[in-house]
């Protein structure tokens, strides 16, 4: 591993700068943390459903399938891994009546989604009848014709090509794929279900069967990676000339199986590479599939053909677009209000069953607080330009983030443009601890990978 520490950044907050990788989430995937919603705003996100949709505003639609074959040692979400099918008949049962409750609203009635995203959990987990029962139902109260991207995750190991062509058949356009890694040790000492035989045909049964497009995400840094084994890995994925590519750092979140073994023994330091060689192996597999003639679009995605893969969902997500998301644990955006369901399967299947909406808590965002979070997630793609900024907020992000953006400037992570705002290779891959720059004082978490 290289010695090499990155330069303290001149932190407002004062938070410390890790090297090593320890217990805790790093990754920003909203603004701001979800720490900071709250069940007392549930009423207003409630009152915001009788209110018509801002004009304009496109909507997304999320589903939440919280079930896999088996519980990875590095996995922070809610699934489960005992549910029978009658259980899961009666999961999609509920989704289905919460999305009925929705499609009544003013915030909703008469509209159809731009986009739809099926996550997990392992949304392949479902047989062909449980997709064909979801998605029929689905389309029943919410038409798909106006949806130009369509993603399912998949698992490599539940992917048959009967149940591939199943999810072709219900309008599927992109289909991503959990692969992670390739060396079978690897998989299996993380506790990942599938092996890379799993992987291989799965991806050739999706090409045969045509989805127009296929994502791989894997992993960087999982427990035992070598130099070796991740440099096999990329150059597999690189064969595979997958439509796009999602890389994560590896990160150890308190509600994983490897955080508990680290407490059990006593170790503060994950047993994983620490940051700059997670940085560094990303780079390398962004430098192999550059070769190729591959675009980086974020922080984690390479893209074979940047004009025909737009990553909707993401858009939307990082753009302020309703997200009408339904299914335990799911999060969306209505209305100028961000929720989150009920995160326990019976809770969310009760309130459902008893005609209620089964939220959690929710976040009224701030007038102030919308440039800010556009900013933040916008960040993450890499440029932010300034026109759809001043055009949206009638503010200019220059001059409302001077100070944080001084530091970047100053340390060499980002540079700015009469027209964009640019963060270099080295500021992008650690994006995700740069962005607490940007927060508001009272939502830093701490976390500073
Ligand atoms: S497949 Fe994904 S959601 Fe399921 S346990 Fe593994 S990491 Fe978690």
């Amino acid at each position: 591993m290289s010695s090499i520490t990155i330069a303290p950044l001149p932190s407002t907050a004062g938070l410390p700068i890790q090297k090593e990788t320890t217990a805790g989430n790093y990754f920003v995937s909203n603004y701001p943390p979800f720490a900071f919603w709250k069940a007392e705003d549930v009423p207003v996100f409630e009152k915001s459903l009788e209110q018509a949709p801002t004009e304009n505003v496109p909507l997304g639609l999320y589903v939440h399938i919280p079930f896999c074959r088996k519980r990875c040692h590095f996995c922070y979400f809610r699934v489960y891994t005992d549910k029978n099918a009658d259980d899961i008949r009666g999961y999609i049962e509920a989704v289905l009546s919460e999305l009925r409750d929705y499609v009544s609203r003013p915030a909703l009635v008469d509209r159809k989604p731009k986009f739809i995203y099926f996550g997990g959990g392992t949304p392949s987990y479902l047989s062909p009848d449980q997709i064909r029962l979801l998605t029929d139902g689905m389309k029943a109260l919410l038409p798909w014709d106006d949806a130009t991207e369509i993603t399912f995750e998949g698992e490599p190991g539940t992917l048959t090509d009967h149940k591939l062509r199943a999810i072709r058949e219900t309008g599927v356009t992109r289909l991503s794929l959990g692969i992670e890694h390739f060396d079978d040790h690897i998989l299996e000492i993380n506790g990942r279900a599938h092996r890379s035989k799993e992987v291989l045909r799965a991806y050739a049964f999706a090409r045969e069967i045509g989805f127009p497009q296929i994502n791989i995400d894997l992993i960087a840094g999982m427990v035992e990676e070598t130099e070796e084994k991740w440099r096999e890995t990329v150059a597999k994925a690189v064969e595979l000339q997958p439509d796009s590519v999602t890389i994560y750092q590896m990160e150890v979140p308190y509600n994983t199986g490897i955080y508990r073994q680290m407490k059990a023994e006593g170790h503060l330091i994950a047993p994983v590479a620490d940051w700059e060689t997670k940085r560094r192996w990303v780079n390398q597999a962004f430098g192999e599939f550059e070769k190729r003639g591959y675009t980086v679009t974020s922080t984690t995605t390479v893209v074979k053909n940047p004009e025909l893969v737009h990553f909707e969902y993401r858009k939307g997500l990082f753009s302020g677009a309703d997200i009408l998301s339904v299914g335990v644990a799911s999060f969306g955006h209505l209305n100028g209000v961000h929720y989150q369901n009920q995160h326990d399967f019976q809770p969310y299947v009760e309130a459902v069953q008893s005609g209620r909406l089964p939220l959690h808590r929710a976040y009224v965002v701030p007038p102030d607080e919308k440039l800010l979070r556009e900013f933040i997630l916008q960040l993450k793609l890499g440029s932010v330009f300034i026109a759809p900024f001043v055009e949206k907020f009638g503010r200019d992000p220059r001059v409302e983030f001077a100070i944080p953006l001084e530091s970047l400037k100053r340390l060499g992570f980002l540079i700015e443009t009469e027209d964009k705002i640019t963060l270099n290779r080295d500021g992008l891959l650690q994006v995700d601890r740069l962005l607490q720059e940007f927060f508001k004082p009272e939502h830093r978490t701490g976390r500073y990978a």
